[in-house]
């Protein structure tokens, strides 16, 4: 019988995470299913997932619940504290985190990248945060509100509400938040913008699918940018990998699931 997979997430119904599984699956010639698992209530994501499936991605808004259910959580997972992979190990549900190391590898083109603007301090910023950090890069976050900056100063990370930042120059500034994804609104004020993209190397967005006015502005300015669809590319990549126990090269499994986002 073929491997299940499967993406569990509320919504669910935009991902193309089963598209790009399936072009994978379908490269190596391998009997499996990807399917979409529409789920309200991400408590119950343990049972059907051990019932049914052999190893799935977790998507909005379940990644911390689906780590708290982890039998075992491997690599920068724990230091994320949110899981977008899990794999059914002999009836254990075991969660990796692929966001952080899927967003290095979509960046490899940008070179010298010694230090970082992380832009809103939600999930993404903590798996990102979190793999620069591991990989020396120096880090700042500059979010909205303050709250949610309590535990990336914890974690010995220099973070700012709005109100407190003197932007400096760092060699790339990556927007997290979810400015621009449905409005044209910028993840900072724009005076803010402005002086930060007077001495910034690159730019990127983990938002996908559209043009958001950040990398809009940064075009105007000449720099380099990427949107996210690099990121949600390689973390498949990294996760479908983790399915197959690292058996594949991921230079193969990315030129399958790059079919995903050209048909
Ligand atoms: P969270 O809800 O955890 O965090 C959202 C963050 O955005 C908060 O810091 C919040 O600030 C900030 N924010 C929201 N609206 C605004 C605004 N209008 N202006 C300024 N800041 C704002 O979200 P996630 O980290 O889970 O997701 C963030 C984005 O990442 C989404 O757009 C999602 O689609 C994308 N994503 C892309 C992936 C990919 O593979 N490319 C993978 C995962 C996510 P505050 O604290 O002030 O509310």
């Amino acid at each position: 019988m073929g491997k299940k997979f499967t993406i569990f997430g509320y919504p669910v119904e935009h991902s193309i995470s089963p598209k790009m599984h399936k072009f994978a699956i379908d490269g190596f010639n391998l009997e499996a299913t990807y399917s979409k698992t529409l789920l309200e209530d991400g408590t119950k994501i343990k049972d059907i997932f051990l019932r049914e499936f052999d190893g799935a991605n977790v998507t909005v808004p379940h990644k911390e619940i689906a780590y708290r259910l982890c039998d075992e959580v491997r690599g920068v997972a724990k230091e994320i504290e949110a899981v977008n992979t899990i794999v059914n190990k002999n009836g254990k549900m075991v969660g990796y985190n692929t966001d952080g190391d899927g967003f290095l590898n979509s960046i490899k083109d940008f070179k010298d990248i010694d230090t970082v603007l992380i832009l809103g301090a939600g999930g993404t910023a903590k798996a990102l945060a979190t793999v620069f950090k591991q990989s020396g890069v120096e880090t700042t976050i500059l979010n909205r509100s303050k709250e949610r900056l309590t535990p990336f100063l914890k974690r010995g990370f220099k973070a700012f509400c709005w109100e407190e930042f003197l932007p400096q120059k760092y060699n790339l500034i990556v927007n997290t938040t979810s400015a621009g994804l449905q409005n044209s609104t910028l993840p900072a004020p724009e005076d803010t913008i402005l002086k930060t993209l007077k001495k910034v190397d690159f730019l990127a967005d983990v938002i996908y699918g559209k043009e958001t006015p950040f990398l809009h502005m940064g075009k105007r300015f000449d720099i380099p940018t990427i949107d996210g669809s690099g990121m949600l590319l390689h973390q498949g990549v990294l996760a479908f990998n983790l399915f197959y126990e690292n058996r594949f090269d991921l230079g193969e499994i990315t030129k399958y699931m790059k079919k995903a986002f050209i048909s």
